[in-house]
């Protein structure tokens, strides 16, 4: 009510005063098992020692030197990067929205460069997000997001999702850049189909435009692999990345080809904060963490069992649990009640999800999350059922199940 903060949140009434794993605990010591993950950034859950470790050993080092200077700990973790994806350099920054921003410079600036200067549209999807900046809202396209910030920012053109014929017919000589989560995160868990991806590369090589992904969710193991365009084996030219590469600590990163990459030329382009000493160190031990044979394989068999069980939530609850979808951890309940009262079911069991659009809510436990508290999780979704079932009219039962 008399917040000092700027409303621009409708906060939960809830503050955690420390988190173990895959809980979160008040100050009162009332425990909450979190199937949110900041909204998949606490990948490795919270207070990972390791992570812990890194941050706390770099504090007594350095913190932040600019990027005026090398800084070898953002050379390893790039080069990391690099070799763990199609990319071949990696540009650092603070959030999702910042990458998406330098991404699409990056885009615009290689057509420049090559002497297309009317090559500068980017292509996007409808439902998608790509962030709250000007230019990122702009992207996304989402009237609501849109709404009362002046002329939206030109050079944006969007096709439904999933229209081929509505996307080949927006290309045009100025477009530059498709831009695309491949499973939309916000917009309610909705993959791309593996094809479509193949669809949009060929067009991509065929135009010389750029693709671009937008992994800031989908990226950093949620689905299995470390990032989620790997599924559908499909490389990008260039490829956002932020939320779980810091594990909680705020870092981004724009990775791309070494073609793309010469888009972003010397003095075109930079942050004070991205890729500081502190910020690197901690992406390099979630990677440390992550690329441990073994892990990303863990997170496909914790996602198998967290589906099959929900499957059978959703064979005896089709009143509330209408469609599940996802990747391993990136999972998501297509809702036939409205997913506010879900979220607000769950939270009453002491468990945290995330409501998205399209009536859906995400559940997104840690990566590291134990079998043990993974089925803890799906029993209080069964009494979160429960409750909504016997809160719901009479009528609307009969009326569900006719
Ligand atoms: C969260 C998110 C963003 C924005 O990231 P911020 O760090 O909030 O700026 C962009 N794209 C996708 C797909 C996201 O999920």
């Amino acid at each position: 009510m008399n917040s000092p903060l700027v409303p621009n949140y409708a906060r939960v009434p809830l503050a955690f005063e420390r988190g173990e794993g895959s809980w979160l605990v008040t100050r009162r010591g009332e425990r909450y098992l979190d199937f949110g993950s900041g909204i998949a950034v606490n990948n490795l859950g919270h207070a990972h020692p390791r992570l812990v470790e890194a941050l706390k050993a770099q504090a007594e080092k350095l913190w932040h030197v600019s990027n005026i200077f090398e800084i070898p700990e953002g050379e390893r973790l790039a080069q990391r990067l690099a070799d763990h994806s199609f990319a071949d350099q990696v540009m650092f920054c603070n959030s999702g929205a910042e990458a998406n921003e330098a991404a699409i410079k990056m885009a615009r600036r290689y057509h420049y460069l090559k002497g297309q200067r009317e090559r500068y549209r980017i292509l996007t999807f409808e439902n998608a997000f790509h962030g709250r900046t000007l230019g990122t809202i702009a992207a996304g396209g989402q009237a609501k997001y849109l709404e009362g910030f002046g002329p939206k920012a030109e050079g944006f053109d969007q096709v439904p999702f999933g229209d081929h014929e509505a996307m080949r017919a927006a290309v045009t000589a100025q477009t530059a850049a498709i831009m695309i989560e491949p499973i939309q995160g916000e917009g309610g868990v909705r993959a791309v189909p593996h094809v479509c991806l193949r669809g949009l590369r060929e067009l991509c090589d065929e135009t010389g435009m750029l693709l671009i992904y937008d992994e800031v969710q989908t990226g950093f193991g949620r689905t299995g692999k470390l990032f989620g365009y790997e599924w559908a084996g499909v490389a990008p030219d260039i490829m956002s990345v932020a939320k779980a590469l810091g594990g909680g600590f705020p870092v981004g990163a724009v990775l791309a080809t070494a073609d793309a990459a010469t888009g972003l030329t010397a003095g075109s382009h930079g942050t004070t904060f991205g890729g500081n000493p502190l910020a690197m160190a901690v992406g390099n031990a979630v990677l440390d963490v992550m690329l441990e044979p073994g892990f990303l394989d863990q997170v496909s068999r914790s996602g198998l069992l967290l589906r099959q069980r929900l499957a059978a939530l959703g064979d005896r609850f089709p009143d509330i649990i209408g469609e599940i979808r996802g990747t391993a951890l990136m999972t998501g309940l297509r809702l036939n009640v409205p997913n506010a009262d879900f979220v607000a079911a769950t939270r009453a069991q002491h468990l945290l999800c995330i409501p998205a659009g399209d009536n859906v809510v995400r559940l997104y436990p840690p990566l590291t999350i134990s079998e043990a508290d993974l089925l803890e999780g799906v029993q209080r979704i069964e009494a979160a059922c429960i409750a909504l079932q016997d809160n719901m009219p009479a009528t609307a039962k009969a009326g569900a199940s006719a």
